[in-house]
This record gives C-alpha cells, sequence and structure tokens, in this order.
C-alpha cells in the first residue's frame, strides 16, 4: 500500500489482483481520444493502465493525501485531477460522450448511482465495480426479490450488464463480500418515456416502501385502487411484480 493506510470512511478496497485489473481495463476498452472519467481513482490500480490506452484522463478524488499521490505521480497533461466528493460532482461540466469508470466506493454505491443517473444524457456508457449484491440489484427481473427501486430507476434510463465477479482476494483490503463489474448504457433519450420523471421517482420510492404491502396500500396518497385499475395494475400486486413499463405508464397517467 505503499505506507497509505486505508480509510474505512471513504470505502478504500485496493484492487491489488492484475489479472483482474487486466480484464476490467480490457472490458472498458478505452480508445485514445476517448473522454474517460474515474470516480476514485484511489492508489491508481486502474488509472495507470488506463492511460497505457489513453491521451487523456479524468478523475474525481476525495482524500486529500491520495490527491497529493496523484499530483507528485501524474502530469496535468495525462490526468486532470478534481478534488472533490463525487456525489456532489457535476460532471456534465467535463464534456459530453463521457465514459465512466471505477472501482466505487461502497459505502456511496447506491446515492452515487442515482447521481450519475442524472448525468446519463451526457454519458457514452459506465463500467464499475460493485458489491455483487448492488449490481444483482440493478440487473434484477421484476417478480424477483431482487427487484426494488435501483432496478427499476437505473433499468429506464440505462442498459446494464454483470460482466463478471470479482472474488475479495483481489483487494486490499479484502472486503468481505463477492464484487462484480457491470456496464451500463443510456437509453436514447426517444426511449425515455416517462413525462414527468420526478413523478415516476416518486411513485417508485413509495411503491417500495413497505415492499410486503400492496400497491393500494403503499401508493395510497398518490393514486386509488380505480386509477390503478384504469392502467391494468391490480391494486393487490406488490411492488416488484410491476414492470418498469407499468411504473411508466401508472406515472404518465398521474401526470396532467
Ligand atoms: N480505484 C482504486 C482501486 O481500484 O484500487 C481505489 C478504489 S476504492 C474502492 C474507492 C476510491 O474512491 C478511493 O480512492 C476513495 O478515496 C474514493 N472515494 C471515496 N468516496 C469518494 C467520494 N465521495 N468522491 C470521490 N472519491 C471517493
Amino acid at each position: 500500500m505503499k505506507g497509505h493506510l486505508p480509510r474505512k470512511r471513504f470505502g478504500q478496497n485496493f484492487l491489488v489482483c492484475r489479472g483482474t485489473i487486466a480484464k476490467i481495463v480490457d472490458a472498458i476498452a478505452p480508445r485514445r481520444i476517448d473522454r474517460v472519467v474515474e470516480i476514485g481513482p484511489g492508489l491508481g490500480a486502474l488509472t495507470e493502465p488506463l492511460l497505457e490506452r489513453l491521451d487523456h484522463l479524468h478523475v474525481v478524488e476525495i482524500d486529500r493525501d491520495l490527491i497529493a499521490r496523484l499530483h507528485e505521480r501524474f502530469t496535468p497533461e495525462q490526468v486532470t485531477i478534481y478534488e472533490g466528493d463525487a456525489l456532489k460532482f457535476d460532471f456534465g461540466t467535463i464534456g459530453t460522450d463521457l465514459r465512466v469508470v471505477g472501482n466505487l466506493p461502497y459505502n456511496i454505491s447506491t446515492p452515487l448511482l442515482f447521481h450519475l443517473a442524472g448525468f446519463a444524457a451526457s454519458v457514452c456508457d459506465m463500467h464499475f465495480m460493485l458489491q455483487k449484491e448492488v449490481v444483482d440489484r440493478m440487473v434484477a427481473d421484476p417478480g424477483t426479490a431482487d427487484f426494488g427501486r435501483l432496478s427499476v430507476m437505473l433499468q429506464y434510463r440505462f442498459a446494464m450488464e454483470r460482466l463478471f465477479i470479482v472474488p475479495p482476494g483481489a483487494f486490499n483490503p479484502a472486503p468481505k463480500v463477492d464484487s462484480a463489474i457491470v456496464r451500463l448504457m443510456p437509453k436514447p433519450a426517444a426511449a425515455l418515456d416517462a413525462r414527468d420523471e420526478a413523478l415516476l421517482a416518486k411513485l417508485v420510492l413509495a411503491a417500495f416502501g413497505q415492499r410486503r404491502k400492496m400497491l393500494r396500500n403503499n401508493l395510497r396518497d398518490l393514486v386509488d385502487e380505480a386509477g390503478l385499475e384504469a392502467v391494468g395494475i391490480k391494486p393487490t400486486a406488490r411492488a416488484e411484480e410491476l414492470a418498469v413499463a407499468d411504473y411508466v405508464r401508472l406515472a404518465n397517467a398521474l401526470t396532467k
């Protein structure tokens, strides 16, 4: 670890397995002129091999000690370093057609994914390492226990694919759980058919509020039973039984 003590509060599990690192970079398949943004470069496990295949790289890092090391190791011609919290970072300022990558800090993975979803229009694709359990929820099919708010909101906006699993031994320190690499490709604007995305988000949040309850209960404040039936949704169904398109149809029916 070259003298750096991993900080738990920043979700620091550094990649040390060369084979895994090579596999991730191959999955990203960077081309020299791509506009790549790495979230949480840390000690540079991905940064260095990415730079071998890129003219330039943008990185967002929160840990001041790691930022100092990055400044020592890379020139501004090689890497633009943004110091701060990726959760608050305006990715749109870097440009369009972004390829966002990173071995993400697991403690903020869900809010970070929601934050990034807001920049989908500026993104070409994204490749992330996350807890396998989170990736399974992202790509889950309706009717399964993993299908939830994360699945609906991300599947609305992205086509997603779990690429491969990474065991704890690939990291130092080793996390307690398996990890996985996921690819997210934004859907074309024409495929995003929710008329009011804020309402869709509100509806999905309420629907999954209490997973075991029926929709007529969870959605009581937003729509009555007749309103559900009018768009072909059974009031007695549970949130996980609906497809993404059902949520969009219901949200559009509620949009004045
Ligand atoms: N990319 C390195 C690797 O694969 O070895 C480090 C990955 S480590 C799992 C997560 C990285 O994200 C750390 O460098 C950590 O300091 C950084 N990080 C944690 N929270 C962050 C935040 N809110 N914004 C930006 N970077 C963050």
